[in-house]
C-alpha cells in the first residue's frame, strides 16, 4: 500500500520510475504494450534513426559541392528498417535494466484505475487489485483521426506507426499535416527520391515555429521539388486521393499527422478528476485529486519527450516533499524539428512579444560555412528591451539542434546579454554563432 503506482512506461513513466527508485521508495509501473512508451517505439528514436539513414544516402548522391563523388549509391530500406528495429530493441532493454531493482515492480498489462480516496488509489490490471499511496498517470497520447469522410478503414491511410512499420517505402506520398510529424516524414521520404505533397490547413507549415523560419524551410523544400499546400482542407479521402479545397492529390500513401491526443481510458472511475486539453495539473504536476499526478503527453501540455521526462521529476519531487520543491520552467523547453536543415528553437517568438530581435545567418560560424556548402541557415536571438536578458532563441540550420540546449541553459538562467557574453564556446563549433549574434 506504500507504493506509487505508475500508469504508462514511456518517458514520463519510466524517468518517474527512475527517480522514485533512487529515493528509496517502492514503485509499481504498469505497460500495456512496451517500455520506452510512443518515444522508443513509435516516435523519437525510430524517426531519427530512419532519418539518419536518409541523410547518408541523400549526402552520398549530393557530395559533389564538396569534391566528392559516388557513383551507383543505392539504399536499401528493408536494411534501414532492420537497424532501426535494432537500436528501438537495444533502448528499451536499456530502459528496462534501468528499472531493474528490488524496489521496482513492472506489470505488463493494461492498467485500469478501481476506486479512489484521499488515503489510496485502487489499480485493477490482469485481475489482480494493487492499492497505492499515490497514482502517476504516463499514459501519453495517440494519433488524432480527424472526422474526414473516407479516412477510416482506408487501406490507402497511414498513422506514423504505420508507416514506421511499413516494410517498403511508398511509390509517392500525401502528408495531411505540415506540422512537426510530417514535416519530418517529408524529410525521409523526400531524401529516399519519394514525390512528397504536403496538406496543410493553417497559412503556413510548422504553425508554432517562428514564422520566418518556417517560411525558410519550405522555400528550401519546394524548391528541391516538394509540393506544399497551406491554407487547404482535405475535404474527403476516396481511395488513394485526398479531395481538398485546392484539388485533388493522389498518391500510393496518405499519411495523416494532424496532432495527438492524450490516452485517456482507464480512468473513468476518477469522475472527479478534471480536464484541460488533456488531464488538469497544477505547476507541480498534481491533479485536483490530492494523491493523483500527471505527467507527460497526457496533460496535453507540451507533447515532447525531453518535457514528459521533466514533469515526471517534478512530479515525483513534489510527491516526495524532495526539498527544494521545483516547478518546470516552459518557456526554456527546446524543441527541434528533425528535417534537413534541422530547426530548433527555445522561448518566445516574435509572434507573441514585442523585443528587441538580433539576427544573423548561420555563415557567420565557420564551422557552419565548412559543413553546409551553398546554406546560409539564420539564427535569431529575442531580447528583452528592458532588462536585456535572454527570451527565445530560434534556428534553422545544421546541426543546431546540438546547440540549442544552450540558448535553453541561457533563457533558463535568465542570463543578460552581457552575462552570456562571458560565456566561451568552442571553436570551431556551430555554436559559436550564440556569441556572434551579441
Ligand atoms: P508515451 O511515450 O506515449 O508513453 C505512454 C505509455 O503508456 C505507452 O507505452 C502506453 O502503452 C502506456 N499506456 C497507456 N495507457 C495504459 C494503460 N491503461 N495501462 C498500461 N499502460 C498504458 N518528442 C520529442 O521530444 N522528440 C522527437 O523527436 C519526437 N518525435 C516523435 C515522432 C513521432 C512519430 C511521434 C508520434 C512522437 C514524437 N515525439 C517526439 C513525441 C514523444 O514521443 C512524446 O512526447 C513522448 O513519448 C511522451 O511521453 P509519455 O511518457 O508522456 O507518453
Ligand atoms: P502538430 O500539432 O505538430 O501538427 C499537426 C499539423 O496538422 C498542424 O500544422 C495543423 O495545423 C495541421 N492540421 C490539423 N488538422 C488538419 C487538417 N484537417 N488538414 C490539414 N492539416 C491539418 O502535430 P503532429 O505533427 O501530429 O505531432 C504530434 C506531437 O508530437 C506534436 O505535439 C509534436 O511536438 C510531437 N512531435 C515532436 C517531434 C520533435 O520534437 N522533433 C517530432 C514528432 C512529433
Amino acid at each position: 500500500m506504500n507504493f506509487l503506482a505508475i500508469i504508462g512506461g514511456g518517458p514520463a513513466g519510466y524517468t518517474a520510475a527512475e527517480q522514485a527508485i533512487k529515493a528509496g521508495k517502492q514503485v509499481v509501473i504498469f505497460e500495456k504494450e512496451s517500455l520506452g512508451g510512443t518515444c522508443l517505439n513509435v516516435g523519437c528514436i525510430p524517426t531519427k534513426t530512419l532519418l539518419y539513414s536518409a541523410k547518408q544516402y541523400y549526402n552520398a548522391t549530393h557530395a559533389q559541392k564538396y569534391g566528392v563523388t559516388a557513383e551507383n549509391v543505392v539504399f536499401d530500406y528493408a536494411a534501414m528498417q532492420k537497424r532501426k528495429t535494432i537500436v528501438v530493441r537495444k533502448l528499451v532493454a536499456g530502459i528496462k535494466q534501468r528499472l531493474n531493482s528490488e524496489l521496482c515492480t513492472l506489470v505488463t498489462g493494461e492498467a485500469a484505475v478501481v476506486s479512489r480516496t484521499d488515503e489510496k488509489v485502487v489499480i485493477a490490471c490482469n485481475g489482480v487489485e494493487y492499492e497505492a499511496e499515490n497514482l502517476l498517470i504516463c499514459t501519453g497520447s495517440t494519433n488524432f483521426v480527424p472526422p474526414i469522410p473516407g479516412i477510416k478503414e482506408n487501406e490507402a491511410v497511414w498513422s506514423s506507426t504505420d508507416a514506421l512499420s511499413a516494410k517498403e517505402l511508398p511509390k509517392s506520398i500525401v502528408i495531411v499535416g505540415g506540422g512537426v510529424i510530417g514535416m519530418e516524414f517529408a524529410t525521409l521520404y523526400h531524401e529516399l527520391g519519394v514525390p512528397v505533397t504536403i496538406i496543410e490547413a493553417m497559412p503556413q507549415i510548422l504553425p508554432n515555429i517562428d514564422g520566418e523560419i518556417a517560411a525558410m524551410l519550405r522555400e528550401r523544400y519546394e524548391k528541391a521539388g516538394v509540393q506544399i499546400l497551406t491554407d487547404t482542407k482535405v475535404l474527403e479521402i476516396k481511395g488513394n486521393t485526398a479531395v481538398t479545397s485546392q484539388g485533388d492529390f493522389a498518391a500510393e500513401r496518405i499519411l495523416v499527422c494532424v496532432g495527438r491526443r492524450a490516452n485517456l481510458s482507464g480512468l473513468e472511475a476518477l469522475t472527479d478528476l478534471e480536464y484541460e486539453r488533456g488531464i488538469k495539473v497544477d505547476d507541480f504536476m498534481r491533479t485536483n485529486l490530492s494523491n493523483v499526478y500527471a505527467a507527460g503527453d497526457v496533460t496535453g501540455k507540451i507533447m515532447l519527450a525531453h518535457a514528459a521526462s521533466r514533469q515526471a521529476e517534478v512530479a515525483v519531487g513534489r510527491m516526495l516533499k524532495q526539498i527544494p520543491l521545483q516547478r518546470i520552467a516552459y518557456n526554456a523547453i527546446p524543441s527541434v524539428v528533425y528535417t534537413n536543415p534541422e530547426i530548433a528553437s527555445v522561448g518566445i517568438t516574435e509572434e507573441v512579444m514585442d523585443c528587441e530581435v538580433r539576427r544573423l545567418p548561420m555563415t557567420f560560424s565557420g564551422r557552419f560555412m565548412a559543413e553546409n556548402e551553398g546554406e546560409t541557415g539564420l539564427c535569431k536571438m529575442l531580447i528583452d528591451k528592458k532588462s536585456q536578458s535572454i527570451l527565445g532563441v530560434h534556428a534553422i540550420g545544421n546541426p543546431c539542434s546540438e546547440f540549442i540546449a544552450a540558448a535553453s541553459f541561457a533563457v533558463r538562467m535568465g542570463y543578460t546579454v552581457s552575462e552570456f557574453k562571458q560565456v566561451v564556446f568552442p571553436h570551431p563549433t556551430v555554436s559559436e554563432i550564440l556569441k556572434e549574434i551579441l
